[in-house]
């Protein structure tokens, strides 16, 4: 069976940057097991191509504490720069290989992927996010209008959407909305509450110009009750009576914690929240959690720095145990 001193689950800036810190540490083998055909899906799949990836995230400052970091750039560019962090530090990232279980047996944790790939190692970081389950809104999504539903931002948005709702208050409601009026969208955007006050101030700047330029409709303190197909389109039933039918609807309302994943694993689970430590072990010993698995609210400075972290609490805990291997 194959092994390794650390596997790193998921290739998203959390993993990538976990792999980093554990070879600038001398860690070797670190391998990263990543479910898709290439590092940062959740960046290629709900970032819109161009979009503003932002340092300073949903208002909240990160000062960098360890090698990765960036400054607010373009979606193309944060790519490249994380292709460069794997060239440079040679990373071992193995894709198409979805982790569906991790087990502990004696003093290691053996981790299946894939059809039949199997490690063995002592240590283990899960840095999987939370949006591979981007949330759903409370009511039923009818099967018939699932091609003219999205949850989150999608990079690839078809062309023929002319008039589209998109629901959420945050920030990916907001640049969502704008991508969509500048590729010829007539755009409403529906938020349960009077006023915006989770969007930084270049988003908002950039929604308010499109509203004043007549390209996007807010929809202030309006709640959907339900959707449903309509003839060429789906209707959203609002909670005031109104009726209204668009060729899509986009839902822009975060993800959340795969608790039955971490559960799974033997992680304790507080509410939503996985509990960890102050270096992100969790009760599981040599079990690791990384990124938006630990955050409230998460961004990818905040996934660099909890990274970090992670690698100085293994190097703390764990040297000793890393040098006898599995
Ligand atoms: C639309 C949108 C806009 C955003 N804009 C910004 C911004 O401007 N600035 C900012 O700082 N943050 C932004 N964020 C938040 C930022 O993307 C996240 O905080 C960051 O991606 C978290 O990194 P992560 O590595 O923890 O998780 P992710 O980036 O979600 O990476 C997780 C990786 O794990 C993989 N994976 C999942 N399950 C498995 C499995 N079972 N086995 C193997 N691999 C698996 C996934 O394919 C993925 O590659 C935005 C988020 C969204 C959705």
């Amino acid at each position: 069976m194959e092994k390794a001193k650390i596997v790193v689950v998921g290739a998203g800036p959390a993993g990538i940057a976990v792999a980093v810190e554990a070879k600038a540490a001398g860690i070797e083998p670190v391998v990263v097991l990543e479910r898709s055909d290439k590092p940062c899906e959740t960046i290629h799949k709900f970032y819109h191509p161009g979009k503003r990836v932002d340092a300073v995230y949903r208002k909240v400052k990160v000062e960098p504490i360890g090698i990765c970091r960036f400054d607010t750039c373009s979606k193309e560019e944060f790519l490249e720069l994380m292709e460069q962090y794997i060239k440079d530090y040679q990373l071992d990232i193995r894709y198409n290989q979805e982790v569906h279980k991790i087990e502990k047996t004696n003093d290691c944790f053996r981790i299946h992927a894939g059809k039949d790939t199997v490690i063995e190692a002592p240590v283990v970081v899960v840095a999987i996010g939370i949006f591979g389950r981007p949330n759903r809104p409370r009511y039923v999504l009818p099967k018939e209008v699932r091609d003219r539903i999205f949850l989150g931002t999608q990079a690839e948005i078809p062309e023929h959407f002319k008039k589209v709702l998109v629901v959420g208050g945050g920030d990916s409601a907001a640049e969502t909305a704008c991508y969509l009026a500048d590729k010829g969208a007539q755009v409403f955007l529906s938020y349960r509450r009077p006023k915006f006050f989770r969007i930084n101030e270049t988003n908002l700047a950039e929604l308010e110009k499109r509203v004043q330029e007549g390209k996007i409709t807010l929809m202030m303190e309006t709640d959907i009750e339900g959707v449903e197909p309509a003839p060429e389109g789906v209707k959203a039933n609002f909670k005031d009576g109104r009726q209204m039918v668009f060729d899509a609807i986009f839902y822009c309302l975060g993800g959340s914690t795969p608790e039955n994943f971490l559960r799974a694993a033997g992680v304790e689970v507080e509410g939503k929240r996985p509990k960890v430590d102050e270096y992100y072990e969790t009760n599981v010993p040599g079990l690791f959690l990384a990124g938006d698995l630990v955050f409230e609210k998460g961004s990818i400075m905040a996934a660099f720095n909890s990274a970090h972290k992670v690698v100085e609490g293994i190097k703390m805990r764990y040297l000793e145990r890393l040098e006898r291997g599995c």
